[in-house]
């Protein structure tokens, strides 16, 4: 049997005190690209963000670590940021199989003009997490069987989703 094949894409912080990797696999897909219009995501960001979960697992911080700091901003949120240049690298809701970062830090997204970035990193919808991960992301290890999403215009109705390709986001 042959290994699964798996590609790291690696990123950092502004200063690059910060870096870390994600390892790439099938069995470890991201499990969302939106952009998030909750409040305490608008809060944290300054405006609304766009986050790329990745399976916890996949998830390494390879160089910084003792320069990290984590804020919780509620009991079940919390921010990581470099305490150098204050970027957030991550944002991991409590008991959830992954944490959230952000795709502009990684390699390529930095390196390529937006339409050459991998499909993988961008943006696959809009969400609004209303400050409760568990309220949309419901009842799985690691992706949701459904969730709000807007389209394009962000005073549409919301709508439920429940197609299982877009629990990936
Ligand atoms: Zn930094
Ligand atoms: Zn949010």
């Amino acid at each position: 049997m042959s290994e699964p094949e798996v590609t790291e894409y690696k990123g950092q912080c502004a200063c690059g005190s910060v870096r870390f990797s994600y390892a790439h696999s099938k069995e470890a897909e991201p499990v969302f690209s939106v952009i998030c219009h909750c409040l305490n995501c608008r809060r944290v960001n300054g405006s609304s963000p766009h986050l790329f979960g990745i399976p916890k697992d996949a998830f390494s911080i390879t160089q910084g670590e003792d320069v990290m700091k984590t804020y919780d901003i509620t009991d079940k949120f919390q921010r990581s940021f470099c305490s150098k240049c204050g970027v957030g690298v991550m944002q991991a809701p409590a008991g959830r199989g992954f944490v959230a970062t952000f795709p502009t830090l990684f390699d390529e997204a930095r390196q390529k003009f937006p339409k050459d970035v991998p499909d993988m990193f961008q943006v696959k919808g809009q969400v609004n997490c209303e400050n409760a991960w568990s309220s949309v992301f419901i009842g799985s290890k690691n992706v949701a069987p459904r969730y709000r999403v807007f389209g394009t215009d962000p005073h549409e109705e919301l709508i439920e989703d429940e197609n299982p390709k877009h629990s990936m986001l």
